[in-house]
């Protein structure tokens, strides 16, 4: 199939090395599924038995490595290059049979995977950076400060602390700033304040802390965000502006 397509490409372009690949593996999975058959090995390759044999070939490559250092590693691959190679050719054996026998399309589902990784690992991010990739994204927080009372001065201060979460690579979130901004919610309604807190409060099912700031005390308001943070299980950090050392979990 992706022998008559190659014919008429130009061998040279990307799509014509891809179906020059495809064609390998097609060509690999057919002689692969012929010597099972020969065999008749069918009858014993379920995908639980497949993967778990996937896993077992895996240790066989790392069995090579086991117990040396980075020389001993060096040294032994430039002498053990063809026994590593056949224990790739074996887990690669079994995932060409895997895919075959559940119909994956494992190119296809490799052009995926791929499409994902670029999302995930964008290249300005993860560079020289071997985080995995949601270490790599900002840490997202509720932020809790003050808010009633002096409220211009609560205003400032928040905002504050939202430049001091963004210079920490956090992405914040303040519901006390954002709702009641003119045109959103009256936080003197008191309906309409619970309404701001809740809102505010449901982004904890996407945020990896709540952290406090402390520099004003705790308002019941910040009361009830830690409360909910610790009933959710979420972290939460209290931090000073203006005192830097101060840091630590309540
Ligand atoms: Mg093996």
């Amino acid at each position: 199939m992706a022998g008559e397509r190659i014919a008429k490409g130009n061998p040279f372009d990307a799509a014509s090395f891809f179906l020059i690949i495809m064609d390998k593996i097609e060509k690999l999975t057919k002689k692969i599924v012929a010597f099972r058959d020969a065999r008749d090995w069918k009858q014993f390759h379920n995908p639980k038995d497949m993967a778990l044999s996937l896993t077992l070939e895996a240790a066989e490559v790392l069995e090579h490595f086991q117990w040396k250092d980075a020389l001993e590693v060096e040294k032994y691959v430039g002498t053990h290059r063809a026994e590593i190679g056949e224990e790739l050719a074996d887990v690669l054996y079994w995932v060409l049979l895997l895919s075959h026998d559940l119909g994956i399309d494992i190119l296809d589902a490799m052009e995926k995977k791929g499409a994902k990784n670029e999302a995930k690992y964008p290249v300005e991010k993860a560079k020289g950076n071997h985080k995995k990739w949601d270490k790599l994204l900002m840490r997202q927080v509720i932020v809790e400060s003050p808010f009633a009372g002096d409220e211009k001065r609560n205003i400032e201060y928040g905002r504050q602390c939202l430049r001091d979460c963004l210079m920490r690579g956090e992405a914040p979130i303040a519901s006390h700033l954002l709702y009641t901004q003119d045109g959103i919610l009256d936080d003197g309604i008191t309906a309409e304040r619970a309404l701001g807190i809740e809102a505010g409060l449901d982004w904890g099912r996407f945020a990896e802390a709540t952290v406090v700031y402390a520099d004003y005390g705790i308002t019941p308001g910040m009361r009830l965000g830690i409360l909910r943070a610790k009933r959710e299980g979420r972290p939460v950090e209290t931090r000073k502006l203006f005192q830097k050392s101060y840091r630590k979990a309540i």
